[in-house]
């Protein structure tokens, strides 16, 4: 455990703490300490209290932003029959099966008209190739003034690396290029004057993009 998950108190909530071990057992990639950290604030401090989730793994995100405030309501979208069985599971044994909709569907075609928002806060955390798809797809939907948060943006490291040819010593031709659609969205989100964006270098890299 390193210094700043050790004085943290946050994330010792009984469930999400065994949820969190689960998913480091089974390799799933749950959002990192830290970003989860950054994200509370973000929803606490714009009072967010309507949220979208797109990739919802076993629910561990879903569960820990609907835990912030009783009034909070998080709709999340995962297309993964095995995923979706675990996380109604844990959404139930957390009582908030009222205030999170799972949404069981590919994200890429589900009709947005479907969706109620707008939504405060679209947290997109899915397949990381689509990040400009999501971006586009989702967006019409998001309140004034609201946030789009990306995560893992930097990818494990791997976009600095195959950014410099000092250190590029990545092989797989698939990775390759994964790191460069990812890399694709960073710049592409950077260059849209609409929103004021900041990557943030914690955990696996936190985009922020608050609407202007
Ligand atoms: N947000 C979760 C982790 C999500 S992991 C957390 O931090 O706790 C990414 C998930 O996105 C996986 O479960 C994967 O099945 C799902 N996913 C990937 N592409 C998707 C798509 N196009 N539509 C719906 N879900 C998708
Ligand atoms: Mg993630």
């Amino acid at each position: 455990v390193n210094y700043l998950d050790s004085i943290n108190t946050d994330d010792r909530d009984p469930l999400l703490v065994s949820m969190r071990a689960q998913a480091e057992k089974e390799d799933i990639p749950i959002i990192d300490r830290e970003s989860g950290r950054l994200l509370r604030q973000l929803i606490l401090f714009g009072r967010v209290d309507n949220i979208l989730e797109i990739g919802t793994a076993i629910g561990y995100n879903a569960i820990r932003m609907a835990k912030i405030d009783k009034k909070i309501h998080v709709t999340t979208i995962e297309r993964d029959a095995a995923m979706i069985k675990v996380a109604k599971r844990h959404i139930n044994s957390a009582d908030l099966a009222d205030r999170i909709t799972l949404i069981e569907d590919d994200a890429v075609d589900l009709d947005t008209d479907t969706l109620n928002g707008p939504y405060g806060l679209i947290f997109i955390d899915a397949a990381k190739a689509q990040n400009i798809t999501f971006f586009e797809k989702f967006e019409p939907l998001l309140a004034k003034g609201g946030l789009i948060v990306v995560d893992n943006v930097l990818f494990h490291g791997l976009i600095d690396k195959q950014k410099d040819p000092s250190k590029n010593d990545i092989e797989s031709k698939n990775l390759k290029a994964l790191v460069e659609k990812i890399d694709r969205f960073n710049r592409y989100v950077m260059q849209r004057d609409d929103y004021d964006t900041a990557i943030h270098a914690i955990g696996d890299g936190l985009c922020v993009c608050v609407k202007l």
